[in-house]
Formats: structure tokens, sequence, C-alpha cells
């Protein structure tokens, strides 16, 4: 029986109230009266529930979609402003103990390279990342309880944190790992990471068992109820996500919000960001052999859904997608991107030898740092090196209360344009500072109060002085 409350996987993802859904949207689809109705509430701001989304999702008439585009890109503007944050994927370990069937690190495979980075490697790692200017990581590693055990991960983010390179530092680890228990979330949180983020690749319980054939995360269970582990650990910002292509992504975007409705209800705060992957070709992978991939309009109107259905929620999409993509689905929501991305075990200090891959999977957008960072100015964004409301105690339900007074201009945008000022000095190259400058130079006048925007120009000319880290 389907109940939010409940801590149960089986009853606050339920199979039969997805499927109900489904057939509510199926048979409304073509509802215009109600697809207005729900089109009306998403405009109050206060998000939507999986079923009223669910309904918007499957509309296909042309003018109601324009209509959510529209919504979503006002939506995004309204709480997050023109700030996209900036990250970048560290990747610790391969080694992994799992079967999951789309992904290369699974343990049948033999002839990809298994490695592990040393921490003497991660000094190297990380600071040719500080070099490309990144000020925010997220830590990936396999799950291998001999290989990568949590005392491992946490020595890992510790020299993380430890490196000072010329004016670089790593200021938020985000932890992308396996499922685990709530006492090493305490570390975890302990350790001072930001997020945790574990994708929940499907939450078809059937298909994930047929995914996950062997090893611990096989346990359907013990993977979807990992979230409120890890708040019972004291994590406040909790990063979900599914693995588009595996499912249904109806059935997906239905599950993926019951996910948020059930951790706003139990623990009063919902997810503090959603990310969007697609299958992508890897080592033994074919992306083809998946029946469930979706294209780039559908893809499009899922980011806009889910940024009307959940309208303080961060969204994220990595370097899985292409320049064309990004640009497309930027403006309907998303909050942080990656950039200048490896998803091998190793390969920013210098690059992987042929015979010694060790990737993940294909990434799509190769470009640098400094050129995605470019590009974000010359669309209209401010990329953003902010890490400032974790270390300011700005998580979990204080996060989103900054988010819903709107307080965020007088806090988010200040603190992105210091933080550029900082790229803009320290790493970018000629053309990317002049564009930069003087995106400053205008961006500065969007900060409301008058005191607030005093203070940044203090902390910019301050920053031209070789002073770093200011943060309101
Ligand atoms: N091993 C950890 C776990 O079990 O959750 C998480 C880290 S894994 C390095 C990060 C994510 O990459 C996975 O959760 C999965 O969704 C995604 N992934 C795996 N194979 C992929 C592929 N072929 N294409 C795109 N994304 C993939």
């Amino acid at each position: 029986m389907y109940d939010k409350y409940s801590m149960k996987a089986e009853e606050f993802i339920s199979d039969e109230e997805i499927k109900s859904t489904l057939q509510f949207a199926e048979e409304n689809k073509n509802n215009l009266k109600l697809v207005d109705s729900i089109l009306e509430k998403a405009k109050q701001r206060k998000g939507l529930s999986h079923r009223d989304a669910s309904v918007l999702l499957a509309c296909e008439d042309e003018e109601k979609i324009k209509e959510m585009y529209a919504l979503a890109e006002q939506i995004k503007k309204d709480f997050y402003g023109n700030r996209i944050v900036m990250f970048a994927p560290l990747y610790l370990s391969n080694y992994c103990v799992n079967g999951c069937v789309y992904c290369p690190y699974h343990l049948k495979n033999k002839h990809i390279a298994r490695k592990k980075l040393t921490q003497e490697e991660i000094v190297h790692e990380v600071t040719a990342l500080q070099d490309m200017g990144h000020k925010r990581l997220a830590i990936e590693s396999g799950e291998d309880p001999v290989n990568n055990p949590i005392e491992y991960i946490l020595e890992s983010i510790k020299t993380i944190y430890s490196i000072k390179h010329k004016n670089g530092a790593i200021r938020r680890v985000n932890v992308n790992i396996a499922a685990t228990t709530v006492e090493n979330y305490r570390k975890l949180h302990e350790a001072g990471i930001g997020t945790y983020i574990l994708f929940q690749e499907t939450y078809h319980k059937e298909s994930y068992e047929k995914l996950h054939p062997t090893g611990p995360k096989h346990n359907y269970a013990y993977h979807t109820e990992a979230m409120d582990r890890a708040m019972e650990g004291g994590i406040d910002d909790v990063g979900l996500g599914v693995l588009f292509g595996l499912e249904l992504y109806k059935y997906e975007f239905a599950g993926l919000l019951m996910h948020a409705e059930h951790l706003e209800a139990v623990h009063g705060v919902g997810p503090h960001t959603i990310s969007v992957p697609r299958i992508k070709r890897a080592d033994d992978i074919d992306p083809s052999a998946f029946d469930n991939g979706i294209d780039d309009d559908t893809f499009a109107k899922i980011c806009a859904c889910i940024r009307l259905a959940v309208p303080y929620t961060g969204m994220i999409i990595s370097t899985r997608e292409s320049k064309a993509v990004r640009e497309k689905v930027i403006r309907l929501g998303v909050s942080q991107i990656s950039g200048g991305s490896k998803t091998s075990v190793g390969g920013y200090y210098e690059p992987e030898p042929e015979d010694e891959r060790s990737e993940q999977f294909d990434v799509s957008d190769n470009r640098t740092l400094d050129e995605v960072v470019h590009w974000l100015m010359d669309i209209g964004y401010i990329p953003s090196f902010c890490t400032a409301c974790y270390r300011e105690g700005r998580t979990g339900d204080r996060f989103m209360s900054l988010c819903k007074s709107g307080q965020i201009q007088n806090c988010c945008h200040p603190n992105a344009l210091m933080t550029l000022k900082e790229y803009l000095i320290d790493y970018a190259s000629p053309e990317t500072r002049k564009v930069g400058e003087a995106l400053i130079q205008r961006e500065l006048s969007n900060i409301p109060k008058e005191k607030v925007r005093k203070i940044a120009e203090d902390n910019l000319v301050k920053i031209e002085q070789g002073i770093r880290d200011f943060r309101f």
C-alpha cells in the first residue's frame, strides 16, 4: 500500500501507485482543462505532486508544452537566477564487486584497467583540478569493501580538503558512493562532505533486480532506503537521480518525485539535487542494448517537468550530454553542470595510456573548463564556483528557506560574482577574463540590497589584491 511516510521502500515507492499514476496521466493527457489547472498550480511555485507532474509529462499538446517550458524557465530564473554552479567528478577507484549490467565497472569485466588512486595520486589529480579552477568536486567510486572501504574514502576526503596549491582549494566535496550504513553516513558527515549523491538507477523493483543481478547493490530496499539512512546519519543534503534508458521514463519520473515527496514528508526537507543521467557507451556497454532510451526532446521535457514539480531542488547535468543538449536544457531549470570532466580513475594529472583505460563512460562534452565558462557567459549565464552554503551551515531546510524567501539574490548572486572573479584572475584565458570582467560589472547592479552590493564591490577589489575566499 502506498504511504509516503513509510520507511519501507516498497511502500513509499509503490509500484501500484506508480501504475495508477501513469494510467491517470495517460487518460488525462489531452484534458487541457486539467493541464491548465496544473500549470496554474505550478505558477504558485510550491511544486506539484507526482500525479499532477505526470499529467504534464504525458501531455503532447504543442502549445501546452511551450507553456511548460516558459514556466520552467521563469521558475529557474526566480529561484536560481542566471547562475550555474560548476563542479568536476573525481573517480577514486573503479574496483567494484557489483554486477550492474549497464556499467563497465561490473565485476565480470576482466579487461578494463582496474585502478585505485593512492593518496599521492589524489594530490596530483586535485592539484590539476585546482589548476583548472575547480572548487567543488563529486567523488566517485565503485563498491568494494576490501579495496574501497569507508576508511579509504574518508582518508581521501581529508587529503582533498588539505591540498592548497597556489590560490586553489577544494571547498566542497560531494560524495557519490554506494549505499551504506547509518554509521558510515555519520562518518561522511563528520568528514565535512557537501551532498551525498546516490542514483536510484531505476525505481522499478523487478527491473532493478535484473539490472543488478549480483553483489550488494542487488538489494532494492537497501539501496532505495539509503537516503533515509544518510539523513539519520546527519547528512542534510542528498542528491537523487535515475539512469534514464533503463526503464520507461514515465515510470522513473513518477518514482523520482515520490522519493522526493517521501524525503520531504519524513525528514521535512526534499532532495538538494536531482541528476538526470542517460546511459552512455562505455568499455563493454552498448547503450542500444537497452530498450528505453529517450530522445533529446523527451529529455528536455523531463527536465522542464522536474523544474515545475520541485522548484527548490537543484538540477545537475553532467558531461554525458553534448554541448547542444546542455544548451537546450540549461534554461529549463538546470542549476549545476560539470566541466572539463574525466570519468577515468586518474587522467586529470596526465592522460591515461591507450592500453590502460579506466573510464566509466564516454563523455559527450569534451571542452575545457575555460571553454565551458566562456560559453556559459556567452549564452547569458554566470558560472559560479560558490561553495558557501554548507560552509555557512545553510544545509537542508535552512538552504530551502533561503531559496523560498527569495533572499538568494542577496547571497548567491554576490557569491557567484566573487568566485567568478577568483576564477578569472587565477585561471581564465585572456578572452574569458575579458568577457567575465564585463559580466561582473553588469551583474553587480542585480544585487538588490545596496549594503550587500557595496561589500561585494569592496571584496572584488580585495580579490584583485590577492585575498581569496569571501562569502555571504
Ligand atoms: N558505484 C556507486 C553506486 O553504486 O551508486 C556510484 C558511483 S557510479 C561511479 C555513478 C553513476 O554512474 C551510477 O550511479 C550510474 O547511474 C552511472 N553510470 C554507470 N554506468 C553508466 C553508463 N554506461 N552511462 C552513463 N552513466 C552510467
